[in-house]
């Protein structure tokens, strides 16, 4: 029976497991994580009726991987979509204010967010040219600003990559962070035109299909919070999982026939476990050397955060583990605050608001948490939470738990108008939040996978490359499987 280990049990890691047995039942797999429960950064916390997400807020349907997820385990019923409100309604703090992003090309034309030469710079964006050198990597800010003006870049670029990244957008590279934007500039001359002619082609496809036309692209939670996911995925594949087991290195292990040991092996010492030369041939298994007892493998996945694979990686590939180390992350600080109902001026209908990085508020943004899912305050209560630091404020972030949850009281007080003091309070930190895709991103993760490719049955899976959101650590999970998979099969 091939065995396979895998590192680290965030989603990413779970769903490799769960993907894997469902397609090889036969592979022995072991998921080593070091704290006292799985799940990564999704984590749902109840306290006193105010039940606080303390990493994502939810997923988007704008790929099916978590939606097929949760339906393969059975937990389609229990999902709950984000109100209407939080769809249509999502704000700006700009210039001391909140104001509405605008729905729609009218709404845009009529906001006060841009001035008119900067609304004419967007609106003439379908007429301008393609980039003549499309090889060199552009930033963020330096293809909206090619593409649609500064302004534009300063507001609408700076808010998009606060709300998902927290990251900077004249560091973060747009064909690694946003794929589809450079490929709509290459396919359809404009990034207006390409998002026009993909809402076309999805209706066409459904219309070929005989489905109900596609809706907008929705976000979803549980009633009971994100916890729901990480708990289905543990029901299912919990009895591989270890906690409170770190790994410290992966090396080639010597001798062939590692795989009938039992999982937990053999203890070093034992036998002769030492390291095979680099790449030294097909299936030869590896060593795991972890902070309670060493183990071994046919096949290694790492689906540990970027850093930590190249700690594991130092002993097997130093230059592997080099490029590994250069992926940057970000620290964020969750602040959850939740207030009487009748302590704020209103209770808003709608998602939150985002303060663009290039305002240098101590709030990069507040989610109406109450408002987006049911049952996350008590009754005659809100709950909204913060997020705060990210690359440009990190110091934020590391602020003392007081005045942190003065610093985010203040700005929804100016923001939200709210009169009271919080009744409740949930700090939750980030140290190495959200990875960064830098420029050179894609360069960098070409190399890594070329570089994987010389050691048969190891692979490096995670948000540290193919995309952040749950959905795509959903599909890498799977993809990853598939190729384990395969890998096991082929010996
Ligand atoms: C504050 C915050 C808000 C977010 N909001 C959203 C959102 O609303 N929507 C969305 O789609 N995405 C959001 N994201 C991103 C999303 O949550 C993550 O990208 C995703 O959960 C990452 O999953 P992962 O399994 O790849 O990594 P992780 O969740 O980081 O899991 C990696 C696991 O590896 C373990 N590990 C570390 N070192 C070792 C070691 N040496 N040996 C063994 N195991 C190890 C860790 O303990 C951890 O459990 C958010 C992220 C953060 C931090």
């Amino acid at each position: 029976m091939p065995n396979v280990v895998i590192v680290g049990g965030g989603l990413t890691g779970l769903s490799v497991a769960f993907r894997l047995k469902q397609i090889r039942p036969t592979v022995s797999i072991t998921v080593l994580e070091p704290r006292d429960r799985a799940g990564g950064n999704i984590r749902t916390e109840d306290h006193d009726g105010f039940r606080v997400e303390c990493g994502p807020n939810g997923f988007l349907d704008r790929t099916p991987s978590v939606p097929n997820l949760v339906r393969d385990l059975g937990l389609s019923g229990r999902l709950v979509a984000a109100s209407e409100g939080s769809r249509k309604n999502r704000y700006l703090f700009l210039r001391g204010k909140l104001r509405k992003m605008p729905s729609g090309p009218f709404g845009l034309l009529t906001s006060g967010l841009l001035s008119p030469r900067g609304k004419w710079q967007l609106f003439t964006e379908p007429w301008r040219k393609r980039r003549v050198d499309a090889s060199a990597e552009e930033s963020i800010s330096q293809f909206v600003t090619r593409r649609a003006g500064k302004e534009a870049a300063d507001i609408f670029a700076d808010a998009l990559v606060t709300g998902i990244h927290a990251g900077d957008p004249a560091k973060l590279s747009v064909a690694a962070a946003f794929p589809r934007l450079p490929l709509m500039e290459r396919e359809a001359g404009s990034i207006i035109r390409g998002f026009m002619r993909a809402a076309k082609k999805r209706k066409q496809d459904a219309m070929s299909r005989g489905e109900p036309l596609p809706g907008p692209m929705r976000m979803w939670s549980f009633r009971e919070g994100l916890q729901v996911l990480v708990d289905g995925l543990l029901a299912s594949v919990g009895d591989c999982v270890r906690t409170g087991v770190r790994v410290k290195s992966v090396r080639r292990a010597r001798g062939r026939n590692l795989t009938p040991q039992p999982p937990s092996l053999e203890r070093k010492g034992e036998q002769d476990l030492s390291p095979s030369p680099l790449g030294g041939g097909v299936g030869e298994g590896f060593f795991i050397d972890t902070d309670t007892e060493p183990l071994t493998a046919d096949a290694v996945v790492l689906a540990c955060p970027a850093y930590e694979q190249a700690a594991i990686l130092g002993d097997l590939d130093a230059k592997l583990a080099d490029l590994a180390a250069g992926i940057a992350y970000n620290r964020i600080a969750v602040v959850a605050l939740g207030y009487r109902q009748t302590d704020c001026s209103w209770t808003p209908d709608g998602f939150g608001y985002i303060a663009p990085q290039n305002t240098r508020r101590d709030a990069l943004g507040v989610q109406w948490c109450s408002a987006i899912f049911p049952d996350r305050a008590p009754p005659g209560y809100v709950l909204w939470r913060a997020l705060c630091g990210g690359v440009n404020r990190a110091e934020v972030a590391d602020w003392d738990d007081d005045t942190l949850g003065k610093a985010v009281h203040a700005e929804m007080k100016l923001a939200m108008g709210v009169r009271g003091e919080p009744v409740f309070r949930k700090i939750v930190r980030w140290p190495r939040a959200i990875p960064q895709y830098n420029l050179g991103h894609i360069d960098r993760v070409s190399q890594i996978e070329a570089l994987v490719a010389m050691h048969p049955g190891l692979f490096l899976t995670g948000n540290a490359y193919h995309g952040i959101a749950m959905g795509d650590c959903a599909e890498q999970g799977e993809l990853v499987a598939a190729r384990v998979a395969a890998f096991t099969e082929s010996r």
